[in-house]
């Protein structure tokens, strides 16, 4: 090969546990070789497995075009993707990611103000393992000879646990923003070091991050979210002054008030806690509780202002939601989502009566209770509501009935506090 760049490492050198690579991304990667193409596994599943860690995905390169994947492929391959089109095979329930090689000849690539519009120049793996994100994503596994290509000393940064950006950060961050936001995910799920000066260049170019499409970041923002490690993402996105750009709201929410932090980083925490035993989570859940910081003064103000609570709520969650859009772009269900869970805290502290039933039978119940258990977690005034709904779940129909119809009920009259 002709490239200086390159480190192979075989085998015996790399010790990557091979048999944890699933056989479809196995069968993909043959079938494209058969057929006269290379092709590589790259990116996250090479680098977690070399940390001994389980790939969420497994992502394969490869110098054939997204037609020819789609050739061969036929009926079990999509090709998607208009800044960076790529094939996707589908194979038993999974999707296997098949990108062709990136090339560094400016050919069509669009380019506005230094920022990567879209991307579909083609080229060789020496190219393209320059154009990926940080060093320890370059690493390419030839499944025929079992060696790991690395172009860009990416093992040796992971074995000295450095998340090293290729290139100049300055270019590389303003070409795609986004690498910013994966920086912080990467650090927090795997423990790689981002050095000072990286942090130093992150701050100084994170204003780029207005130019991302508010759809991508959303996504970006729930991959953020649902790492598995997002109480540290938290505290680097604090540190690194992000927060203020995805959730401008809640960054000035945090910083007058410090109760605001303590109930981000326990939500934060539950979730990580929630994916470690493998139980399941739904963007709605932390995406209500970042926006419950603005929308729980503006709620107030409405019901001072003489709203009733029903109507206040539903204005206080348009505005939110209004002003989010300038930034990310919260996907409708989502935000009804977050409505209703929102709503759910009103209900809670109604209980008695037959609107109990209805409030335990809400599609949103555990997402709403969930939110409760988490302010009972930071607030003591929320512990005996708290108390109340987590009891009532485990009753008999007859327990219930006598609790909530019983002559010892208060039937106090409810306030629009929430
Ligand atoms: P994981 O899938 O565990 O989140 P990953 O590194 O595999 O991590 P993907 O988003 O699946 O991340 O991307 C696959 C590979 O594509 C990356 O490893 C990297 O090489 C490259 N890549 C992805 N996004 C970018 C980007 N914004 N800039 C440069 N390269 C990227
Ligand atoms: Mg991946």
């Amino acid at each position: 090969m002709l490239n200086n760049n390159l480190t192979t490492y075989t085998k015996k050198e790399h010790k990557l546990p091979l048999a944890e690579i699933h056989p479809a991304a196995k069968k993909i990667i043959e079938k494209l070789v058969d057929h006269g193409f290379e092709a590589y596994l790259v990116g996250g599943a090479v680098r977690d497995l070399l940390l001994g860690l389980h790939p969420k995905d497994f992502d394969i390169a490869t110098d054939a075009t997204p037609e020819e994947i789609k050739h061969i492929f036929k009926n079990k391959c999509r090709i998607i993707g208009r800044r960076f089109r790529l094939a996707h095979i589908y194979m038993g329930n999974a999707i296997y990611e098949v990108a062709t090689f990136r090339g560094s000849d400016p050919g069509d690539r669009v380019i506005k103000k230094g920022q990567i519009i879209r991307d579909n120049v083609f080229g060789s793996i020496d190219q393209d393992a320059i154009r990926r994100d940080f060093s320890c994503n370059a690493l390419y596994l030839d499944l025929l000879e079992e060696n790991i290509l690395d172009f860009a000393e990416g093992v040796k940064d992971l074995k000295s646990g450095e998340l090293r950006l290729i290139g100049n950060p300055n270019k590389r961050f303003v070409e795609d923003p986004v690498r910013m936001l994966r920086a912080i995910r990467f650090n927090a799920k795997l423990g790689l070091e981002i050095t000072d000066e990286l942090k130093q260049h992150i701050i100084s170019n994170r204003h780029h991050l207005h130019k991302v499409p508010a759809a991508r970041l959303f996504d970006e923002t729930v991959k953020l979210f649902h790492c598995g490690h997002m109480e540290i993402a938290f505290a680097t996105l604090r540190e690194l002054k992000m927060l203020e750009l995805l959730f401008p709201n809640a960054a000035k929410h945090i910083d007058k008030n410090p109760v605001w932090h303590e109930f981000l980083t326990t939500a934060f925490r539950n979730t990580d806690t929630r994916l470690k035993h493998g139980l399941s989570v739904t963007p709605v859940f932390l995406t209500a509780c970042v926006l419950w910081l603005e929308f729980l003064p503006l709620y107030d103000q409405l019901c001072i202002k003489g709203k009733n609570p029903h109507d206040a709520l539903h204005e206080a969650a348009g505005k939110v939601m209004a002003d989010q859009r300038q930034v990310l772009m919260i996907p409708k269900a989502i935000q009804n989502g977050v409505r209703q869970m929102w709503m759910l805290q009103l209900r809670f502290k109604k209980m008695y009566g037959k609107g109990v039933y209805g409030t335990l039978h809400h599609p949103r119940f555990r997402a709403g209770y969930d939110f409760l258990l988490l302010r009972a977690q930071v607030e003591k005034e929320f512990e005996a509501q708290a108390e109340f709904w987590t009891n009532i779940q485990s009753m008999s129909p007859e327990a219930v009935k006598s609790l909530i119809f019983g002559k010892k009920v208060k039937r106090k009259k409810l306030d629009h506090k929430l």
